[in-house]
């Protein structure tokens, strides 16, 4: 069996953080290093490494992903707006290879992103 991922030992409670939202398709934890107020990554339990990996099987797998980003925004009363970003690759900085949704809030952000 393949070894799990960072964030699969974090939903399975083998490495500790603050776990705000989960359901049967994704865990949501705030981040460690947070660059907003709200700053919580939605991670879907299936490990699918990059977006670049998703198979047409897991329209519904992002699909939850998304649904859960709106239900931890309304959990921390983001009504003014928030961001949701995902990194894919190395060009975008993707440094955790388990697929995740940046879920930012509580401040104004700019355009376009660094
Ligand atoms: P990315 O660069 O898009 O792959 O994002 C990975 C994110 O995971 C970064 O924002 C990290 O701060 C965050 N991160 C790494 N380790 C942990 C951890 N143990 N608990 C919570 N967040 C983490």
């Amino acid at each position: 069996m393949a070894e799990k991922t960072l964030f699969q030992r974090i939903a399975d409670r083998e490495i500790p953080a603050q776990i705000v939202y989960e359901d049967d398709w994704c865990v949501a934890f705030r981040d460690i290093s947070p660059q907003a107020p709200t700053h919580v990554l939605v991670v879907p339990r299936k490990p699918v490494p990059t977006l670049d990996d998703l198979e047409d099987a897991d329209a519904e797998v992002m699909g939850r992903v998304l649904l859960a980003a709106r239900n931890v925004a309304r959990q921390e009363g983001l009504s003014g707006g928030w961001r949701a970003v995902i990194n894919c690759g190395p060009d975008a900085q993707q440094t955790v290879f388990h697929v995740h949704l940046h879920l930012l809030g509580g401040r104004r952000f700019t355009w376009p992103p660094g």
